[in-house]
């Protein structure tokens, strides 16, 4: 599973690649007043570490202290109670988890600091304290977040019974000039590869039904969102026997596509031996399914694949890739990759660079490797130095670049759809994504925002290109 950034919304924050970048605020922690008041309704703010399974939830936990009265307020401002959902995927995420928490705290000493997520989970494990969490929420019982910190802090009901409402235009709030929505559509991941703790604290494999899913998302079409990222830990996992009612996930994708307001369904990451011949068909056939899949390498070398417990080899993701292509027009396949396995050699990390030339990956993540207490791979032998991940990391980064180059290139000319986001905070552009994920800014009017518009593709640029709206 991936863990990626993710456009900030007015009241969540997600962190990305460091506690820096998360702009908390001294001078608004420092110079407005935090002081328990009956006549306003307490006020509640959020931030996100790791993957979209976590933003996702994180959405779901805000909608519920929203709709039981709280007031949602952005991360870097004052707030009552401050909600953090962590992750553990990396020894760097724990590391940003951890900070966070104790940096609100020490910078919010009047409010609550509530972690769950990931690490919470992990540190319970690890017998791990972290004394300025006022309340750890277990990860099974995350979305019952609310509840837990009311059961711990009852001062809080007998606030918001005497706090007036909070004003209709704050609600829902989370949610305004949103375009793309997540939808979680499963949870759990029972594959262990050797690498990974998320098994360990995400193992309850469970698909949501599909009814309840198709509920949702009408509400989000007729909330204005035009496409449906659908995420979980373990998507291709989606079915019957977890829990779905019947369908399988290209039946769940076809009936997203046909919720009125919805259009374009995209799959946000899904494991190579997951990828069926039917879910091909259906991308195939559907124009609302976006041309894109991602589909996590983590290393293109058989052997090291093996270490990891990942079931596939080379030659298992390069056939995979040529049917994918063959059969979905317009295709882009992005990644994730792992450097610095132990296992991994100078020849094994050959071999993934030569696996990124020949798929054409239009986009790529990288991480180096860092090895998760109380996995398989946490007791492996010759570790490779922290100096030469840092070198493999850069170099096939760089490849990486040159073939997302390659793959953008190929547009130059064309005529694409981009559902247009929104504008560029930077020169003021508009931006948006393709079906196929390439990032695409343009010039033209805020009209335009939540449409997809037919742009054609003019020159790259940094991480996408420019276009112009027909
Ligand atoms: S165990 Fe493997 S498939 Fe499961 S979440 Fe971790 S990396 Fe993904």
């Amino acid at each position: 599973m991936k863990s990626e950034t993710a456009l900030i919304s007015p009241s969540t924050l997600t962190i990305s690649s460091s506690i820096e970048s998360a702009q908390l605020r001294n001078e608004s922690a420092s110079t407005e007043s935090h002081v328990f008041n009956e006549m306003r309704p307490p006020t509640a703010a959020f931030a996100t570490l790791g993957c979209k399974v976590n933003q996702y939830e994180t959405q779901r936990i805000l909608e519920r202290f929203e709709e039981r009265g709280f007031r949602i307020t952005e991360f870097n401002r004052v707030a009552d109670v401050y909600v953090i959902n962590t992750c553990s995927v990396t020894q760097a995420a724990e590391r940003k988890s951890r900070q966070l928490v104790r940096r609100l705290s020490n910078q919010n000493p009047d409010a609550v600091v509530v972690m769950t997520g990931c690490y919470a989970e992990m540190a319970r494990i690890k017998s791990e304290t972290v004394e300025e969490a006022a309340l750890i929420v277990p990860n099974p019982d995350k979305l019952s977040t609310l509840n837990h910190f009311l059961q711990a802090y009852p001062q809080f009901e007998e606030w918001l019974k005497k706090a007036p409402a909070p004003p209709t235009h704050l609600q829902p709030r989370s949610r305004h000039g949103r375009t793309r929505a997540t939808l979680k559509i499963q949870d759990g991941c029972n594959v262990y590869c050797s690498f990974c703790s998320i098994p360990y604290t995400r193992s309850q494999m469970r698909s949501r039904p599909l009814d309840e899913l198709l509920n949702e998302a009408r509400q989000l079409a007729d909330q204005g969102f035009r496409e449906l990222v659908i995420t979980g830990v373990l998507v291709g996992s989606y079915g019957e026997a977890t829990g779905s009612g019947g369908a399988d996930l290209a039946e769940l994708l076809a009936a997203l596509t046909h919720v009125p307001g919805i259009e374009r369904v995209r799959l946000s990451s899904i494991e190579p031996t997951q990828v069926t011949p039917s879910l091909l068909n259906a991308f195939a056939e559907n124009p609302k399914l976006c041309s894109h899949l991602h589909i996590p390498l983590q290393s293109g070398d058989s052997q090291v694949l093996q270490a990891m417990n990942r079931p596939y080899d080379q030659d298992f993701y390069l056939n995979l890739c040529e049917t994918a292509y063959r059969r979905i027009p317009d295709l882009a396949v992005t990644t994730d990759i792992i450097v610095g396995f132990p296992t991994e050699d100078r020849a094994a990390f050959e071999q993934t660079l030569q696996v990124v030339d020949t798929v054409g990956f239009a986009r790529a993540h990288i991480f180096r490797y860092s090895p998760r207490p109380g996995t398989p791979a946490s007791g492996f032998a010759n570790p490779v130095s922290e100096a030469e991940k840092e070198a493999r990391s850069q170099e096939l980064s760089e490849r990486c670049r040159l073939s997302q180059q390659r793959f953008i290139g190929r547009y130059i000319g064309a005529k694409l759809g981009v559902l247009v986001e929104g504008k560029e905070a930077a020169g003021g552009l508009l931006a948006g994504y393709t079906s196929n994920y390439i990032r695409v800014q343009l010039t033209g009017g805020s009209h335009l925002i939540g449409a997809v518009c037919p742009v054609h593709i003019i020159e790259p640029a940094a991480d996408g290109a420019i276009g112009e709206v027909e």
